[in-house]
C-alpha cells in the first residue's frame, strides 16, 4: 500500500469522504466506517507512514499531542465510561490499512467488547533473556531530541 492506493491518503487528500471531527497540520480524526462502539475515531498522520516502527518519532509526538483532547471529547460525545487507545500493526496484529492510525475505541460497562486477555507467566529466565534482546536492539538515535 502506497500513497496512490493508500484510502487513508485518499480521506487525507479529500478524494474520499470521511466523517471528521479534527484536522490540524500534521492529524486528521474522523469516525471509523466499521465502528466497534459508538464514536469509534480514528486518528492518524497526514504524511503516508505504514505502521510505528517506520514512523518518525515528530509524526508519532503530533499524534499523541491531539489524543488527550480527542479522547475526552469522544468520551464526553457518547457517554462512554473509558476508551481504548489502538494501533494494529503488521498483519498479525489485525492491521488492515497500512498508515499509521489509532483508534479510540469508546467503552462502557459490561459492553462485552474484548473480554479476552490472555495473559501468562513467563517461566524462570525468560524475561531476563527477552529484555535484555529488546535493549540490544534499541536504537537510541531515533528518540526525538
Ligand atoms: P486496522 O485493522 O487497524 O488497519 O483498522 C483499519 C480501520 O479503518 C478499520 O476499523 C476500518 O473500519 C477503517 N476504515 C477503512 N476504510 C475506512 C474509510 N474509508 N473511512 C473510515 N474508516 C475506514
Ligand atoms: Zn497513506
Amino acid at each position: 500500500m502506497n500513497v496512490q492506493t493508500c484510502v487513508f491518503c485518499k480521506i487525507i487528500a479529500g478524494q474520499i469522504p470521511c466523517t471528521k471531527v479534527y484536522e490540524n497540520d500534521a492529524v486528521l480524526a474522523f469516525l471509523d466506517i466499521g465502528p466497534i462502539s459508538d464514536g469509534h475515531t480514528l486518528v492518524v498522520p497526514k504524511a503516508h507512514t505504514p505502521r510505528v516502527d517506520k514512523t518518525d518519532s515528530h509524526t508519532m509526538a503530533a499524534l499523541a499531542q491531539a489524543l488527550p483532547m480527542l479522547a475526552d471529547a469522544v468520551q464526553q460525545a457518547v457517554g462512554a465510561d473509558g476508551y481504548n487507545i489502538l494501533c494494529n500493526n503488521g498483519l498479525s496484529a489485525g492491521q488492515i490499512v497500512e498508515h499509521v492510525h489509532l483508534h479510540i475505541v469508546p467503552r462502557k460497562k459490561n459492553d462485552g467488547l474484548f473480554n479476552q486477555w490472555p495473559s501468562f507467566q513467563y517461566p524462570q529466565g525468560k524475561a531476563g533473556a527477552i529484555a535484555e534482546k529488546i535493549i540490544q536492539n534499541l536504537n537510541l538515535s531515533r528518540v526525538r531530541p
